[in-house]
């Protein structure tokens, strides 16, 4: 581990194999200092700063069954819900007012004609509303290039569509018949092509999940050069047919391997934006502080109204299911300025990595 420690000191590029040791370290000072390694990189490439996206969760109307998602289309215990244009148009408004600098819409996936103008009509309502003020990123599943395209044009620059994992093998494990592995990559290669932000990300500690496979993970978003990553640990939601694959959840181990790999991610890839994704904070109460104490630079506050948060749990123990975006504002940068970091409110926070790349 020491010469991969010099060699990160160096910025002179890991192996795979080098990846997958220090995924596999357990040693909390080598932890500490490849942490700290990381973090370093983050200040370089990034600098002192974390921005926030405001998320908004409108709608738990899925027409997906991913095996581990708590509001796919077969778990009945959810009361469905999709916000409509107006409320979602105010949430805006209100992260425009509250200076975030930039927005997440997402929810589950919906393919449909309708519901390809509802976002069209709702995107380009928040342009024009913020006077083009607000980076705007969709995290909407799968669609067709042409409506990749529509929302584009209406205004969104950014897209996020996880892989989940790049084990094809093993995504089809993960889902069931019908949801296809080959169509997500074609999907983010659209995404990609049409000039949004692109971005994607995995789930740490899936369940048949080898350390081999999120060193090919980090390969993979190198190899589809992409700007922007939104990882988390898998957490178990018990109205799910996974979680009947997982006998003892680990908490600590979960977290630890989500630090892990955001850590990898920034060390190897450097300029991209990391976000440190919620599911973080669900298993450590200091997740997110420590995730961007690991590398991350982004952090995305719940704007969601309160009434609909508890409805939109894809896993146990979703952190502030009764909080409102006012509290989660203040929360978040009490816990950002405790780790002396600032917050850059007013501004979007593009990848720097885009900015690379569309140069060239
Ligand atoms: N439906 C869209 C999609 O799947 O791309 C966007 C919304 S979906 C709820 C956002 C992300 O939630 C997924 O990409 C997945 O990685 C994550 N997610 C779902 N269930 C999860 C779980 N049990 N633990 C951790 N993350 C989960
Ligand atoms: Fe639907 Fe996304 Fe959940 Fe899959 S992960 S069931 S697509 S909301």
């Amino acid at each position: 581990m020491k010469k991969i420690l010099d060699k990160i000191r160096n910025e002179t590029k890991l192996t795979a194999d080098e990846l997958r040791l220090l995924l596999e370290e357990e040693d909390e000072g080598v932890l500490e200092q490849i942490f700290q390694e990381a973090y370093r990189i983050k200040l370089k490439y990034i600098g002192n700063k974390v921005f926030f996206r405001g998320i908004i969760e409108f709608s738990n109307i899925c027409a997906k069954d991913c095996l581990y998602c708590g509001i796919r289309k077969s778990n009945k215990n959810v009361t469905r819900f999709k916000m409509n244009e107006n409320d979602i148009v105010k949430s805006a408004l209100w992260t425009y007012e509250n200076n975030y600098g930039s927005l997440v819409l997402q929810g589950g996936e919906i393919e449909s004609p309708g519901y390809a103008a509802f976002i069209e009509q709702v995107v380009a309502r928040i342009n024009a509303e913020t006077r083009g003020g607000l980076g705007i990123t969709l995290s909407l599943g799968e669609q067709t290039p042409e409506v990749y395209e529509r929302w584009f044009k209406a205004g969104a620059q950014r897209y996020l569509l996880r892989i989940e994992t790049s084990n094809e093998k093993l995504y089809q494990k993960l889902h069931p018949a019908g949801h296809n592995f080959q169509r997500r990559v074609n999907c983010l290669r659209e995404i990609r092509k049409i000039g949004y932000q692109t971005g994607t990300g995995v789930m740490t500690g899936l369940p048949g999940q080898t350390t081999e496979d999120m060193v090919n993970d980090i390969l993979f978003f190198e190899k589809e050069d992409m700007d922007m990553l939104g990882m988390g640990p898998y957490i178990v939601h018990n109205d799910t047919p996974l979680a009947k694959q997982v006998e003892n959840f680990d908490k600590e181990k979960q977290f630890m391997l989500g630090l892990k790999m955001i850590a990898a991610c920034r060390i190897y890839l450097r300029d991209v934006n990391i976000a440190a994704a919620t599911a973080l904070q669900a298993l450590n109460p200091q997740g997110r502080e420590l995730g961007v104490q690991a590398g991350a630079n982004i952090v995305m506050p719940n704007i969601t109204d309160t009434k609909y948060r508890a409805d939109y749990q894809l896993y146990n123990g979703k952190p502030c299911l009764d909080e409102n975006s006012s509290m989660c504002k203040g929360c978040l940068q009490r816990r950002i300025e405790n780790i002396n970091e600032t917050i850059g409110y007013g501004e979007w926070g593009d990848s720097p990595h885009f900015f690379k790349r569309t140069k060239k």
